[in-house]
């Protein structure tokens, strides 16, 4: 999402706009756009323009277990600080800000929170993604997927320990 925030700079302190956030972002880098929508707040504040977002989106993942491909809802909440880069009334150029993992407003006052978007979905991306909780996963023997049912390969041995106890 691109704003140019020209009026909101020259704005008081405290000063607020919302947005309503409905756009397509390739988020996972799979060449895929996923949908992302929600809500932005940007405030005012003395050096920067805090923005504050809820968001949703729906990314493809394949599933660890099984390895289909799969939908995985994502939920977004991000607040960060986007620095200006020249000084709205002059139009000299500022300093860095102090932080250089902050955002920067580029000279043309455009405020843009594709990257920000990008990086807070990637962190809300579980490490082993499950096409649902109790997916039966792949077959060691024969490799079919067990959630579309059995394979038919005999049962798992059983590990030696336990055989004495179910000879019991
Ligand atoms: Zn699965
Ligand atoms: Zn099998």
């Amino acid at each position: 999402m691109q704003i140019n925030v020209s009026q909101l700079l020259q704005e008081s302190i405290g000063a607020v706009r919302d947005y309503e956030i409905n756009e397509a972002a390739d988020i996972t880098g799979d060449g895929k756009d996923d949908n992302i929508r929600g809500e932005c707040r940007l405030l005012r504040t003395q050096r920067s323009i805090l923005v504050k977002c809820r968001l949703r989106a729906e990314v493809e993942l394949g599933c660890s277990r099984c390895l289909s491909r799969f939908r995985q809802p994502l939920k977004i909440k991000f607040e960060e600080e986007y620095f200006p880069t020249v000084d709205i009334e002059s139009g000299v150029p500022l300093p860095p800000p102090e932080e250089a993992s902050n955002f920067t407003i580029d000279e043309h006052h455009v405020l843009d929170t594709t990257e920000a978007v990008r990086q807070y979905a990637l962190l809300a991306v579980p490490m082993k993604p499950l096409c649902r909780p109790d997916c039966a996963g792949l077959c060691p023997r024969c490799g079919q997927n067990l959630n579309h049912g059995p394979c038919g390969c005999p049962a798992a041995d059983i590990d030696p320990r336990w055989s004495a106890l179910t000879k019991l």
